[in-house]
């Protein structure tokens, strides 16, 4: 298990950091000693010549606290402006906390669309690597102000995961208010027990991951591993890992048994492919049968029209779109070479058949297995 671990953390030099709301606040708001507890151990990393990149919730459940409210906040332009009201306060408590330790930060604030336009992307990576470069901590956080459902990552467990890919991380730890992964909810069952290490997530993985969240924080173990998933699938490896625990990032880096580590996949999904199945949207589905989802997934074929049932949703040609199976379980997702409409008259037929239902054939393949990721867990591809 310590081989595993030490391996696996050999040679990491940039590490991505993502601390929870759970974790940095308290019943006064921002917990300013765990604050500076953290930045003190991410300080010590940077002086030892680590590239340390940060994905810190903590805006919303600042502001609320300036603002006296008790509870959650339902309402979103309420939350936008509670993130509004508490984001400069979060920056400066990092800013003066790195600032002891003579290292300075810089805000970054995203929304999903700024990932899913190609230029923007592209001008983030530049960005954040200049500032790594110079040795500055990037603190990002997303952008809640003008974040709605469409471009919204939804929690920081998926924004971090999107950054990872960026800044290719040879490292993600998430910090949470509970030691890692359980078996079962530790808050309903008194023996779950701690899972040391994930070398694949499965389905026992995911369903061992509830949606429970802390009032504070909005991702739960669920989205931690649906990050975790999204980060190994890129080759990084991950950690979940006790934000309050003394001394605990050195203790990961150092191969201590800390938390649950995520082994990363051995054959990375190249980066395209990443970006197809985790920062597009799909735009609509497409259930397979048995025969097209054992070839995709086991044999890396092509979808072709002859092995769909069924068509969900308005898409054109090109637009990114989910393969499901006759249960619902999503398979891949990939760019499509046929519209619905067009789809829904030559499903269930031979690609010879194309043209002559259409009137023209462009492709033979509804899905070009180049442009098909395959993000079924690996259960199915053993089923
Ligand atoms: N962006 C939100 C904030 O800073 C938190 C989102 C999350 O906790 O996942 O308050």
């Amino acid at each position: 298990m310590m081989e595993i671990r030490t391996k696996t953390l050999s040679n990491i030099k940039r590490v991505l950091i993502k601390i929870g709301s759970a974790v940095l606040t308290g019943e006064d708001g921002l917990d300013l000693a765990i604050i500076d507890q953290l930045v003190d151990e991410m300080a010590g990393l940077s002086q030892k010549g680590y590239q340390v990149v940060l994905v810190t919730s903590g805006a919303i459940a600042s502001g609320r606290h300036r603002m006296g409210l008790r509870g959650p906040v339902k309402s979103m332009p309420q939350k936008q402006a509670l993130a509004a009201i508490g984001q400069g306060r979060l920056m400066r408590v990092y800013s003066n906390a790195f600032g002891r330790h003579r290292l300075f930060t810089a805000q970054i604030l995203l929304t999903m669309s700024d990932l899913t336009d190609r230029k923007r992307y592209l001008n983030i990576r530049n960005t954040l690597s200049a500032l790594m470069e110079w040795g500055i901590i990037a603190i990002i956080n997303e952008n809640d102000t003008v974040a709605v459902d469409e471009i919204k990552f939804g929690d920081n467990d998926h924004l971090a995961a999107m950054v990872a890919n960026i800044i290719e991380a040879h490292l993600v730890i998430n910090l949470t208010a509970t030691e890692g992964l359980y078996d079962r909810n530790p808050m309903l069952f008194k023996k779950a027990k701690l899972i040391k290490l994930v070398e694949e997530i499965t389905e026992e993985i995911e369903d061992a991951a509830t949606e429970d969240t802390t009032s504070i924080g909005t991702g739960g173990m669920r989205s931690k591993v649906l990050a975790a998933k999204k980060v190994t699938a890129y080759g990084i490896p991950y950690i979940i890992a006790p934000g309050k625990q003394k001394g605990v990032l050195e203790s990961i880096l150092t191969g201590n048994d800390t938390g649950t580590l995520f082994l990363p996949e051995e054959k990375p999904m190249h980066s395209r492919k990443h970006w197809i199945a985790f920062t597009l949207r799909p735009k609509g589905k497409i259930m397979i049968d048995e025969g097209a989802k054992k070839a995709l997934i086991e044999e890396g074929k092509s979808l072709l029209p002859s092995g769909i049932i069924d068509v969900e949703g308005s898409f054109d040609v090109g637009d990114p779109v989910n393969c499901i199976d006759a249960k619902g379980m999503s398979l891949a997702t990939g760019l499509v070479n046929y519209g619905a409409l067009e789809i829904r008259k030559i499903m269930g037929l031979k690609s010879s058949k194309i043209e002559q239902v259409l009137g023209y054939k462009d492709y033979d393949e509804v899905i070009h297995r180049d442009n098909l990721a395959i993000t079924g867990n690996k259960i199915n591809k053993k089923s």
